[in-house]
């Protein structure tokens, strides 16, 4: 991409309203944009991060054997009169009619219109274990939508739903979505801490919370500082293994995590005080095993092995992509802005070319990301007239991780410098060397 071509609307000034970090680096690089209250449009620089943040979720919610679908957005309350939500949901909500005066609703989630799939169309528990995702929309007229996208009105989550024939492979399928949050939150640079979360009347210990820590984060968390060295379930990890990601849940919980409202004083007095961490986290994902609830007043059932029919046994897994957009940036940037981690930056490198229509300038900035685009990378490629100082400040600005600088002095001696954005170490390569070290 040309940034002569692009559409990246870069602020000069901080953005008066934007009270945390990564609200005012997301309005800064022109990533996002505030259409109404909570509404944002997701400009070009923000939808390659948005889109990478998805192909990492996606790919490990199919690794762990979940299948993608898509619904609406719009749906129709009875489903939700069915199962009992429609008037308890509230004012988070927003509910619409359509010109027949039907009632419909903006989905703020949908256990109602999955099952109303599943009921259709299953019928034995031979189709059974079955988790079925998508990444869609999400409206909830949040009371205070803030900090940009981390609160927002419209978001996008990922929401998968699993459906078991008894509760023990419930809490196999479960195992399967942990394991993957685990995974795809470290592909993301996050350490998320799996917190205990309320399951109000369903009981049991299946409802997590992933927790990122951080100091702009709305929730108090309170665990053991032992996380930060766990190890994450490995790419090969065999799902099936029902003891082994057992083992791994095992783990993952044995010390203490807790939000505050399933603080346990006394429980976190018992850690040794140099091991306790008391902080303020974000919410990016949440996981829920909560058994027969839509499935019952739904009539979601099976027949199972017996010939008898049974109520399936359901979970749903979350995550928020709109939300670990800015979780990730508060996560890593400095006082001159983002730092992405490779796997989710807008782009591999960025190609600054310090004097554009110089004829050697030019040719090696040519050369160098057709050569990049053509090893499958994705190249910014500054040839704008732009000053040295303030292409520099762009560059460090939008957080790509390498730029590639091309002078006048070093083109000449058949070289570039490197940069890498998150040590701020140079080096001087030949162009040829270059090359090679980026593809
Ligand atoms: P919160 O406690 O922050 O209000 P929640 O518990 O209501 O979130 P869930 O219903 O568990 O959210 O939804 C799953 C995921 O969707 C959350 O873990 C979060 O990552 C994301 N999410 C929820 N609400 C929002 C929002 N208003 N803006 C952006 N992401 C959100
Ligand atoms: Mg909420
Ligand atoms: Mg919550
Ligand atoms: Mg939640």
């Amino acid at each position: 991409m040309r940034l002569s071509r692009y559409f990246m609307p870069i602020l000069k000034e901080n953005p008066k309203e934007a009270e945390i970090v990564s609200h005012r680096l997301m309005l800064r690089t022109g990533m996002i944009r505030q259409q109404s209250q909570g509404i944002y449009s997701w400009l070009p620089l923000g939808k390659r991060v948005l889109d990478k943040v998805n192909a990492i979720i996606r790919e490990e919610q199919n690794r762990a054997g979940a299948i993608e679908l898509s619904m609406p957005t719009l749906q129709s309350a009875e489903l939700w009169q069915e199962s009992g939500r429609y008037e308890d949901y509230g004012k988070e909500m927003l509910r619409i009619r359509d010109r027949q005066d039907r009632p419909m609703l903006y989905g703020p989630t949908n256990e109602e219109m999955i099952t109303d799939i599943f009921r259709s169309s299953v019928k034995s528990y031979k189709s059974l274990p079955l988790n079925l995702y998508h990444i869609q929309l999400k409206f909830r007229d949040e009371i205070r939508p803030r900090f940009g996208t981390m609160r927002s009105r419209e978001f996008l989550m990922k929401d998968a739903y699993s459906f078991d024939l008894t509760q023990a492979d419930a809490i196999h399928s479960y195992n399967k979505m942990f394991v993957a949050y685990l995974r795809t939150f470290d592909r993301l640079g996050l350490r998320a801490i799996p917190m205990r979360a309320d399951t109000g009347p369903i009981g049991g210990n299946h409802s997590h919370e992933f927790i990122i820590l951080a100091d702009t984060g709305e929730s108090e968390v309170y665990c053991h500082k032992s996380f930060v060295d766990f190890d994450i379930p490995a790419a090969d990890t065999d799902f099936d293994s029902v003891d082994g990601l057992q083992s791994v849940f095992d783990k993952w919980t044995s010390v203490y995590a807790a939000t505050s409202e399933m603080h346990d004083e006394a429980a976190f007095g018992t850690i040794p005080e140099g091991d306790r961490l008391s902080a303020r986290g974000i919410e990016v994902g949440h996981i829920f095993y909560f058994g027969t609830k839509y499935s019952e007043p739904m009539g979601a059932k099976v027949q199972g092995p017996d010939g008898k029919e049974h109520l399936v046994h359901m979970g749903s897994y979350g995550i928020g992509p709109t939300r670990l957009v800015p979780a990730i940036i508060e996560a890593s940037h400095d006082e001159n802005g983002i730092i992405w981690p490779a796997s989710v930056a807008p782009f591999d490198a960025v190609v600054i070319n310090m004097k554009p229509g110089d004829e050697a300038c030019d040719t090696t900035c040519d050369r160098l990301y057709v050569a990049l685009q053509n090893a499958g990378k994705d190249v910014l490629y500054d040839d704008t007239d732009d000053r040295a100082g303030t292409k520099f400040a762009t560059a460090d600005l939008i957080g790509v991780p390498v730029q590639v600088i091309a002078g006048p002095r070093a083109v000449a001696a058949g070289e570039v410098e490197l940069k890498d954005r998150k040590t701020g170490a140079r080096e001087t390569l030949t162009i040829e060397a270059a090359i090679n070290k980026l593809t």
